[in-house]
């Protein structure tokens, strides 16, 4: 189902107390605003999964993985399987974030398995793409992400595409302080969703919820957020300042 939602993706910070701080500061925040207009989802290090989830039980906010294994179990040292996540309960997992694409050589084939077994074990899979900017130069974006989510998603029912949510996040603005102006995002948020709506129809289409992730903060949120076919962010960076993730979710 289409909404709007904030995830911020803490990648491999923070120590135990300051991950415990970190949420107990955004659950603070969250408490004193009336109705936030978007889901909350936190991903921490899967270490501190566990803790994460004691801390929002009884709260509206979500807790995601930042990894997951396309195998469902057995000897697999280091991995964990999405029947694990389910098993606590966690609610979502990223799947093809670049950083995992471009150090751990996941493929398109292997997310697609990871799609399927997070699906098959009702973890909601944030799907992450986005072109390189030697990519976006040679004019050849659009090919890029389009050929990514057609590779790693288009092989599901329409039932199954409703549960994927899509987070757009053009590599050469992750983590570098260079935002994709919101015209830019808007621009790739319409592609994608009209390409959804060519392959499952515009029901599904409009009921696919597209995130822009890549530097987005607690200035420009508003902005990216106010485009028709933008329906929030994945955080990294000012995720981990809680009064920037707060100012973020209120940025509806
Ligand atoms: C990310 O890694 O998903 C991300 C969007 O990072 P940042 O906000 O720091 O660019």
């Amino acid at each position: 189902m289409r909404k709007n939602i904030v995830a911020g993706n803490w990648k491999m910070n923070k120590s135990f107390g300051e991950a415990e701080a970190l949420i107990c500061d955004i659950l603070d925040g969250l408490d004193k605003i009336e109705e936030p207009l978007a889901d909350v989802v936190i991903c921490p290090p899967a270490v501190y999964l566990e803790m994460g989830m004691d801390l929002v039980r009884e709260t509206p906010v979500c807790v995601g993985a930042q990894n997951m294994s396309q195998f469902a179990s057995g000897a697999y040292t280091g991995e964990i399987s999405a029947s694990m996540l389910q098993s606590m309960e966690v609610q979502y997992c990223l799947i093809g974030h670049s950083e995992r694409r471009q150090y751990f050589s996941e493929t398109d084939a292997q997310l697609a398995g990871k799609v399927d077994i997070a699906l098959a074990n009702q973890v909601w899979p944030i799907f992450c793409c986005g072109e390189a900017l030697a990519e976006r130069e040679a004019g050849n974006h659009f090919n890029v992400v389009k050929s990514q989510i057609e590779n790693s998603l288009f092989h599901l029912s329409p039932k199954q595409f409703t549960d994927i949510v899509i987070a757009y996040e053009p590599i050469w603005a992750i983590g570098t302080g260079v935002t994709a102006s919101s015209d830019q995002a808007q621009e790739m948020h319409q592609f994608i969703r009209g390409f959804i709506n060519e392959k499952y129809g515009k029901e599904v289409a409009d009921e696919t919820s597209i995130l822009y992730g890549g530097s987005c903060n607690a200035k420009n949120a508003k902005e990216l957020f106010a485009k028709p076919d933008i329906d929030g962010g994945l955080i990294g960076g000012a995720s981990l300042v809680a009064e920037d993730f707060l100012t973020i979710i209120k940025s509806f």
